[in-house]
C-alpha cells in the first residue's frame, strides 16, 4: 500500500522539493492532496502530474481558475478557502500531512491533523513557536507522531535514533549566520530585501530567508527544539557555522557528541521524515569533508537584536512566542517592500511585545485573539 501524502503548500520551496522526492519513490508514496494559496497556475500543473484525489486553493478568488485549469481532469476535486484547507487534512485516505505552507496560516490545519491522527511531518515551524504546548499536548492526547522536516530537527532526531533511555545533555543548533554575518552595526542600518535574499548557503522560501537573516530563524528554531525535544531553552546551544555542514549535534551524560552532516539539500530531511525510520535512495551530490574546513562561533545577540527578542519571548513564555512571531510576520512582509529597515524590524517586534496583553496561560482562542492584537499593533507601530 502506498501511503497517501497532503501536501500544505505544495508550489513553495518545500513543497517542491517534497514533490520531487515522491517523484523519486512513487512505489511508496502518493499524493493525496496539493494546496497553495495563490500559484494557481503552478498548483494546476502539479495537480495535472501528480492526479491528487483533490486540490486546495487558500485564496478563494482564484477558485474559477483552478477550476478551468483542471477542467479536463474531472477526477480531481477542486476547494478553495482556509476553511476547505482546514478540513481536507482530515479526509480517512491520509496517511502523513506534510505542513509545508508559511506562517500563522498553518496553527489551524496542522491542530485538525493532529486530531485526524495523521502523521505530521512539520516543516511550518510558526505552529510551535506560536502554539508549542497546545501542539505537544494534543499530539501525545491523539497520538499523532510530529517528525521534523527542518533541517537542524531533523538532525536533532537523527542523532536521537537508538537513544530512547538516554537524556539529552545539550543540544548544539548550528546556524549558517546568514548573508550579514560579517556585517557591522552600520552596515545591517543600510542592507535591503535583496541583499537578505542571497542566502549563503539554502535556497529557500522569502520569508524564512529573510528570518534567517536576522537570525529570527533561529529563535524561531531554539523554540521548535525545546517543543519537540522536551529540552528546556538554557540547553540549547546556537553555533554559527557558516559552511552549513554539521546541521546540528546532541551531546549526552557521557560527553559524546552525535551529529549530523550532509550537503545542504532539504531533500534529505523531508525523505527522512516520510521514510522514518527506513533511510531511502536520494540521487544528488555527497558530502566532501575534503573541502573545507569546519569553523563555529557564538552569535552576537546585540548585533542580532531578534534572536535575543526570541530568547525573550522564551523565557516570558505565555503567548509571547505568539507576539513575536505575529509581529515578526508584519515587519518581515513590510522589510520584503521596502516599508521598513532591517533594524527596524527587531525595534517593532521589541515595542509589540510590550504593547500586547500578556496572558500567561494561554489556549486556542487566546493565539488567535493575540496574534490578531499584535499583528494590529505592529501594523500601528509601522
Ligand atoms: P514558500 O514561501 O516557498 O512556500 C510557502 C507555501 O505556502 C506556498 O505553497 C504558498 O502558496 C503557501 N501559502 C502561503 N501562505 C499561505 C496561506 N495563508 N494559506 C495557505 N497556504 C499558504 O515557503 P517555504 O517552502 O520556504 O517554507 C514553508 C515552511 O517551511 C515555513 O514555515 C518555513 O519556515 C519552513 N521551512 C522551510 C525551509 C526551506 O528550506 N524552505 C527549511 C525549514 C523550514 P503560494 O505559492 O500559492 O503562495
Ligand atoms: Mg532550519
Amino acid at each position: 500500500m502506498k501511503q497517501q501524502i497532503c501536501i500544505l503548500g505544495s508550489t513553495g520551496s518545500i513543497g517542491t522539493q517534497a514533490l520531487d522526492v515522491i517523484r523519486q519513490h512513487s512505489d511508496l508514496y502518493e499524493v493525496y492532496c496539493l494546496t497553495a494559496h495563490n500559484r494557481v497556475e503552478q498548483l494546476a500543473a502539479q495537480a495535472h502530474e501528480f492526479k491528487p484525489a483533490s486540490v486546495v486553493i487558500a485564496n478563494e478568488t482564484h477558485y474559477e481558475r483552478l477550476k478551468e485549469l483542471l477542467a479536463d481532469a474531472p477526477d480531481i476535486k477542486v476547494y478553495a478557502g482556509a476553511s476547505a484547507l482546514e478540513q481536507i487534512v482530515e479526509a480517512a485516505p491520509i496517511d502523513m500531512v506534510l505542513t509545508a505552507m508559511v506562517g500563522y496560516a498553518g496553527l489551524a490545519p496542522t491542530i485538525r491533523a493532529i486530531k485526524a491522527r495523521k502523521k505530521i511531518c512539520l516543516a511550518n515551524k510558526e505552529t510551535l513557536v506560536v502554539a508549542g504546548e497546545l501542539i505537544t499536548k494534543l499530539a501525545i492526547e491523539y497520538h499523532a507522531p510530529i517528525l521534523p522536516v527542518d533541517s537542524e530537527h531533523s538532525a536533532i532526531f537523527q542523532c536521537l535514533v537508538g537513544e530512547d533511555m538516554n537524556e539529552i545533555e545539550k543540544i548544539l543548533l548550528t546556524c549558517s549566520g546568514g548573508p550579514f554575518r560579517q556585517f557591522t552595526a552600520d552596515q545591517l542600518a543600510t542592507v535591503t530585501a535583496a541583499d537578505a535574499l542571497k542566502h549563503p548557503t539554502w535556497d529557500m522560501g522569502a520569508k524564512i530567508t529573510i528570518d534567517s537573516a536576522s537570525l529570527m530563524n533561529k529563535g524561531f528554531e531554539v523554540m521548535e527544539a525545546k517543543w519537540l525535544f522536551g529540552v528546556p531553552a538554557d540547553k540549547i546551544q546556537v553555533l554559527i557555522h557558516p559552511q552549513s555542514i554539521v546541521h546540528s549535534a546532541v551531546q549526552f551524560a557521557d560527553g559524546g557528541v552525535k551529529a549530523q552532516l550532509g550537503v545542504p539539500d532539504m531533500r534529505l530531511p523531508i525523505q527522512y521524515a516520510f521514510s522514518f525510520p527506513r533511510r531511502l535512495r536520494l540521487d544528488g551530490p555527497r558530502l566532501d569533508l575534503f573541502g573545507q574546513p569546519l569553523a563555529f562561533f557564538k552569535p552576537d545577540l546585540t548585533k542580532f537584536k531578534c534572536l535575543a527578542l526570541a530568547y525573550e519571548a522564551l523565557d516570558k513564555g505565555g503567548n509571547m512566542p505568539c507576539i513575536l512571531n505575529a509581529a515578526n510576520e508584519v515587519v518581515n512582509a513590510a522589510f520584503r517592500e521596502g516599508r521598513c529597515g532591517f533594524l527596524g524590524m527587531a525595534d517593532i517586534i521589541e515595542q509589540t511585545m510590550l504593547r500586547t496583553t500578556f496572558e500567561a496561560a494561554p489556549d486556542y482562542d487566546t493565539y488567535v485573539r493575540t496574534d490578531a492584537e499584535a499583528r494590529r499593533i505592529a501594523t500601528e507601530l509601522l
